[in-house]
């Protein structure tokens, strides 16, 4: 039998904690019935989006976030789990005070289905949530590159499960054997973060396990490395790390720890002891089944993140397809535009016209040294579209190692506090 939460049931759970109501809203701080935003993921864009759906809009709102895990693992910076510079408790974030400082109310379940005409999502047990406004913040999903058991052979790109079980499989890697990771075709999640997990478990193995005599070898589905080609390259060389570009999977074999690759048109086998295979990246699985995605993304308006091909549902994040990074901090920097133009269509005020955002990834290249990466983007009327207005980068330095968690520490508080 099926449950349908209204907008009543959900104002029991709220608070009146708000810290700063939006100035321009006094059409609907007045109404009596609530506009009910759900948003779908409580990862870096749905939770900023939600906190500052209630910062801005106050009491005017019911906003709700339904995220099927009760605790965050960022990946943010869970490279440094592989080296044993971090553990996935020190990257976890509950909802527990963040919910009830903000007042969001929060449902643990996984959205199944939407039903756009009616504005109603299903969960999976069955129970039925009415919306005004929809956020899809749901990250990404993966390709299939043939059937074996990521249990095996983890990509690590997502859960805490990947990353926990490769640095387990790491940490078993003696003297001589080899490492074998491939990066997938762009666009994908996090664009230095491969090259960064290449050169942390090089140093790793050379310079924590003292070993001599490992390979890593890493398969890259792009013509060359993709970001901070300079500072990646010579980290490889320092290392020894066998970069091999053009270099497709075509299949995994999780019993042998083998991979398959075509290169220029030629397959190759590779044996390996740690296989790491980060498979080709698309928007989420329930971006797909609301049908809101065109080939493998989301595209949006990117003055208010809301689909061009269903209104009311907005997709923030890395299933958005706009063309900019798909990564955390630019995602925090998406769902305050997206908080603001739905604040803004509620009130029926014109969007903001000049959006910008930041994209920043710090990449640790060893247990002590850091780089980073960092782009602003802003809209062009001419086109419709983000374009990229500046970007810079640092090279590796023990500097910019304690600068990540400064950068890191800030991201996280504007996203989870
Ligand atoms: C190794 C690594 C290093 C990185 N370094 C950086 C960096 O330096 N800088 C940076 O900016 N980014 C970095 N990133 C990228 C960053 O982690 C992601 O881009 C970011 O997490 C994307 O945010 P999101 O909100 O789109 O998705 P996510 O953070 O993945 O959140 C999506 C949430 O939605 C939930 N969900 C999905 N489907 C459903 C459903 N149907 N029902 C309910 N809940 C659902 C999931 O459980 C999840 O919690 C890194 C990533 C990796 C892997």
């Amino acid at each position: 039998m099926k449950t349908t939460y209204s907008r009543r049931d959900f104002m029991k759970f709220m608070g009146l904690s708000s810290t700063a109501a939006f100035a321009v809203l006094p059409t609907i701080a007045n109404a009596k019935v609530l506009p009910h935003i759900v948003i779908v993921g409580g990862g870096f864009s749905g939770s900023t989006c939600a906190k500052y759906l209630k910062m801005w809009g106050g009491s005017s709102v019911d906003v709700t976030i339904i995220e099927t895990n009760p605790t965050y693992v960022s990946p943010i910076l869970s490279n440094l789990v592989l080296n044993g510079q971090k553990t996935t408790n020190n990257l976890s974030f509950s909802y527990g005070n963040y919910s009830a400082k903000y007042g969001i109310n929060m449902i643990h379940s996984t959205v199944s289905s939407v039903d756009k005409s009616n504005k109603t999502i299903t969960l999976a047990n069955s129970k039925v949530v009415k919306y005004d406004k929809l956020v899809l913040a749901a990250g990404i999903d993966f390709d299939k590159v043939s059937d074996y058991d990521i249990s095996k052979v983890p990509h690590a790109w997502q859960s805490r499960d990947g990353i926990n079980t490769l640095k387990t499989q790491l940490n078993s890697m003696r003297d001589g054997d080899t490492f074998v990771m491939s990066i997938p075709a762009s666009p994908y999640r996090c664009p230095p973060g491969p090259y960064e997990r290449a050169c942390v478990v090089a140093d790793y193995l050379k310079n924590t396990k003292g070993y001599s005599n490992c390979n890593v070898i890493v398969l890259d589905a792009n013509p060359k490395i993709i970001v901070e080609e300079q500072t990646f390259s010579t980290v490889f060389a320092r290392y020894g790390v066998d970069y091999r570009p053009n270099s497709t999977v075509t299949a995994v074999d999780d019993t042998t720890k083998s991979v398959t690759y075509s290169n220029g048109g030629v397959s190759h086998t590779l044996a390996s002891t740690v296989l790491n295979v980060i498979p080709n990246q698309k928007a989420a699985p329930i971006v797909f089944e609301t049908g809101v995605n065109s080939g493998s993304w989301a595209p949006i308006n990117p003055l208010s993140y809301e689909s061009v091909i269903v209104s009311d549902i907005y997709i923030i994040g890395d299933s958005q397809g706009t063309g900019q990074p798909k990564a955390g901090h630019i995602g925090n920097s998406e769902a305050k535009i997206c908080a603001d133009a739905i604040l803004r269509k509620l009130n029926a005020k014109p969007l903001y016209t000049s959006p910008k955002t930041n994209s920043a990834c710090y990449s640790p290249t060893s247990k002590t040294e850091a780089s980073w990466l960092s782009a602003v983007y802003k809209y062009d009327s001419a086109t419709q579209k983000m374009v990229l207005a500046s970007k810079d980068a640092g090279a590796p330095s023990t500097k910019n190692y304690k600068k990540m968690f400064l950068w890191s520490g800030n991201l996280f508080a504007d996203t989870f506090a």
